[in-house]
């Protein structure tokens, strides 16, 4: 392996994704400069990697005009930019405000701070979504098929007006707009889109109860832990990745080439909730009789007409081994156990 890069940004440091990518990061060599929204959440990626080359960045808020400049104008080490930083969860009332306007300025914001402030960073990784890929209305079309060329056709209307969609549209919205500054302002760097669709790992953020969990992770635990009544656990066939490929594909664009201009749709297959159940059941004797069974082995099967995936142009250029779901789900619920009875202390 090369590294190519002296000093990456990563900003969000403190997110789900971001810090398993900081950890990689710092496995790999790399110093990292973090941007987090408070020194106390900088301290904590200080704690958790003690005498770790990382600098910290206070950017309060992504939305603000401005936000990166300070950092990118006092250090000319940085040469790799990774933009995590994003609202994940669900628009409560006010979607321009919640998602869309952080997720669409953030990403002007650290366009503009690199094209004004960094000539010298020549590679670019924004966290996009398979959110950016997928069309909701082909869910259950099984002639569809959703894959690094496919595009989200979500309108701005829809996004600013149906809350379910508005996250959809900050992703969407956003990474067109990343594809529209490296193609139109002609900037010193190359650009890559990371897509992953649910992202499940251990926590290794600050979690300090349970309505902080990160979105993604949330499904699992709620779903495990404070199941609906008549819940059908295969109602919602789903595809995943294992955030320790994620932030993987976040930092192979950095070490080669070919990844430049490409969209990375990563993703080992689909899940279902029952999936999930029968491993934990099987791998967590202690929790059997206090979580649901659903109807073991069932898995997918029930599911009828799912839209298929094809993400075989990644696959090649990223050569990942995928974690596979066992593996992901022993590894997200020994964390997610150690929360719960934090909290239900
Ligand atoms: P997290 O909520 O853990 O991370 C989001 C990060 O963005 C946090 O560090 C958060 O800071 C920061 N952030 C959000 N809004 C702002 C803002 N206005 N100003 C400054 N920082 C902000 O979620 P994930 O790690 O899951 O998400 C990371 C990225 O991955 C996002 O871009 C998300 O859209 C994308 N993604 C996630 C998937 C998943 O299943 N997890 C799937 C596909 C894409 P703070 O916590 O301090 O508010």
């Amino acid at each position: 392996m090369t590294i190519k890069h002296n000093k990456v940004l990563l900003t969000g440091a403190s997110g789900f994704i971001a810090i398993h990518t900081l950890k990689l990061l710092l496995e790999r060599g790399y110093t990292v400069k973090a941007t987090v929204r408070s020194q106390a959440k900088g301290q904590y990626l200080l704690d958790k990697f003690p005498g770790q080359p990382i600098e910290l960045a206070i950017v309060e808020d992504i939305r603000v005009p401005g936000a990166f400049d300070k950092t990118l104008e006092e250090d000319k080490e940085i040469t790799a930019v990774l933009h995590t930083a994003s609202p994940f969860f669900t628009a409560k009332e006010d979607p321009l405000n919640e998602l869309l306007i952080p997720a669409l300025e953030g990403t002007k914001n650290i366009l503009s701070a690199i094209k004004k402030h960094a000539p010298q960073v020549t590679s670019v990784v924004i966290t996009s979504s398979f959110a950016a890929i997928l069309d909701p209305s082909k869910l259950h079309d099984h002639s569809t098929v959703f894959s690094e060329s496919t595009w989200s056709p979500i309108t701005w209307e829809q996004a600013t007006t149906d809350l379910s969609t508005s996250y959809r549209g900050s992703k969407t919205f956003a990474e067109k707009e990343f594809w529209r500054f490296i193609k139109e302002e002609s900037p010193n760097f190359t650009g890559t889109t990371v897509n992953p669709p649910a992202v499940f790992g251990p926590l290794l953020q600050d979690v300090p109860s349970v309505d902080r969990l990160n979105t993604s992770n949330g499904l699992l635990y709620h779903g495990v832990f404070n199941p609906k009544d008549g819940n059908d656990f295969n109602s919602t066939p789903h595809i995943w990745v294992d955030v320790r490929d994620v932030a993987l594909a976040h930092i192979l664009p950095l070490e080669k080439p070919e990844l430049a201009g490409k969209r990375l749709f990563v993703t080992a297959g689909f899940f279902s909730l029952q999936s999930v159940l029968d491993i934990v059941n099987k791998d967590f004797p202690e929790l059997q009789g206090k979580i649901p069974v659903g109807e073991p082995g069932t898995g997918l099967s029930k599911v009828p007409n799912v839209y298929q995936i094809d993400n075989h142009v990644t696959n090649e250029l990223l050569g990942i081994k995928y974690h596979t779901l066992e593996e992901t789900v022993k590894d997200t619920f020994k964390t997610l156990i150690e929360l719960k009875n934090k909290v239900d202390k």
